[in-house]
């Protein structure tokens, strides 16, 4: 294919200890910032993504564009065709395997609940087939999501909790995604490590995302929609920055394959590892609206309504401790920096210099 000359050339790598990995999702929020964390530090990268417009492709493309500058190509497939994989993994001796492609989004499962099984299984499933013969075969680090937790009232939600409750068929297909994954590490020794984030929010972040859409139409005097649980309960996020998320995902890339057990002379099975990646440090949507408010300089229009079953839980709340231990990682921003440095973000991206709305 026509890409095959970029692609090598977006692989390569320049220090001899560099990683070599396969970004899927590359065009998407978190993808787009690993693949460039990874390729500054000199690593190989090369990203996929499918551009579907589940939201604006202009950003998809805004982000494809952004890593092109920084010599990343990102090959426009879909991880659930097996041509594109074969041909990526031919090309590419990818040591790792960074998974982000997915339909993400709780809501809308409601109104396309095929695309979540056409992505985040089939699609997982495929690729995974791509990494179990692939030689060498690839440690796969994928996204999970805190959603597997379900409608859990014990706070923090550890790994070892129960995730048998999952309140939307997006957190069905990251649940189902735990047990695919997990036989393909016993079967084929696919080393593999999942990733629980939990509402990852920051510049280039995803405009379905409340945080997101509140801050277009805060700026636009637009009336905003705050759900709340019951007994009027504010539903609660812990939110974490990308930056943070971003190192969690290096790290989990970095510590992969290497076994965690005992190393007698039996060679060690491949990890299955699972890590939450949160704050621990749960804020109401009505207290993240205010900070919006604050750096917006702009009064929202509220409505507040009662959650309507649509998929969403009360709240979200990680314990971090095994991936602090494990990982080193140890998130640095609270909400109130991260979003402002997402307003600020934000008014560069959609904002001229006569305070014009842009790309909007
Ligand atoms: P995103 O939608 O911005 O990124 C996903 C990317 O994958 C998109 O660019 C999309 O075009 C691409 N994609 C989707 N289906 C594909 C397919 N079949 N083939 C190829 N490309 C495909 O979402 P994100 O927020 O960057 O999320 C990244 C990962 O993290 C996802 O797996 C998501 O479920 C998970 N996650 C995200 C959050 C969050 O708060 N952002 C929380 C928990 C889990």
């Amino acid at each position: 294919p026509h890409w095959e000359k970029q692609i090598r050339s977006s692989a390569q790598i320049h220090r001899s200890h560099g990683l070599s990995v396969l970004v899927t999702g590359a065009a998407g929020f978190v993808g787009s910032h690993v693949a460039l964390a990874l390729k500054k530090r000199g690593d190989g990268v090369v990203g996929v993504d499918n551009f579907n417009d589940y939201y604006d492709p202009s950003l998809k493309n805004a982000r494809r564009a952004l890593l092109a500058s920084h010599n990343v190509f990102i090959v426009q497939g879909d991880i659930n065709d097996e041509r594109v994989l074969a041909k990526l993994f031919d090309v590419v001796a990818f040591t790792h395997v960074m998974h982000l492609a997915a339909q993400a989004g709780v809501r809308y499962a409601m109104e396309n609940p095929h695309s979540y099984v056409d992505s985040n299984i089939a699609g997982l499933v495929t690729l995974l087939e791509q990494c179990k013969s692939a030689d060498p075969q690839p440690a796969v680090v994928w996204a999970s999501s805190s959603s597997v937790y379900g409608l859990n009232d014990k706070a923090p939600f550890s790994e070892s909790d129960r995730t048998d409750r999952p309140a939307s068929l997006y957190a069905a297909t990251k649940k189902a995604g735990e047990a695919i994954t997990h036989t393909y590490n016993h079967i084929y020794g696919l080393s593999i490590t999942g990733l629980r984030f939990f509402t990852v929010y920051g510049p280039w972040g995803r405009p379905d995302m409340a945080y997101f859409s509140f801050t277009q139409d805060i700026r636009h005097g637009k009336p905003i929609t705050i759900f709340r649980g019951k007994n009027r309960v504010d539903l609660a996020r812990d939110f974490t920055y990308i930056d943070d998320i971003v190192k969690g995902c290096v790290a989990a890339l970095d510590t992969s394959g290497k076994s965690t057990g005992s190393g007698g002379k039996k060679r060690a099975a491949a990890p299955y590892r699972i890590y939450n990646l949160g704050n621990t440090a749960p804020v109401t949507v009505p207290t993240m609206v205010g900070l919006l408010e604050r750096y917006l300089n702009k009064k929202a229009k509220r409505h507040v309504v009662s959650m309507p079953g649509n998929g969403d839980v009360p709240f979200t709340h990680a314990n971090i401790s095994l991936a602090q231990r494990e990982l080193g990682y140890k998130p640095m921003t609270d909400l109130s920096t991260g979003l402002r440095k997402f307003v600020d973000w934000y008014e560069s991206y959609y904002v001229d210099d006569h305070g014009k709305s842009v790309n909007y």
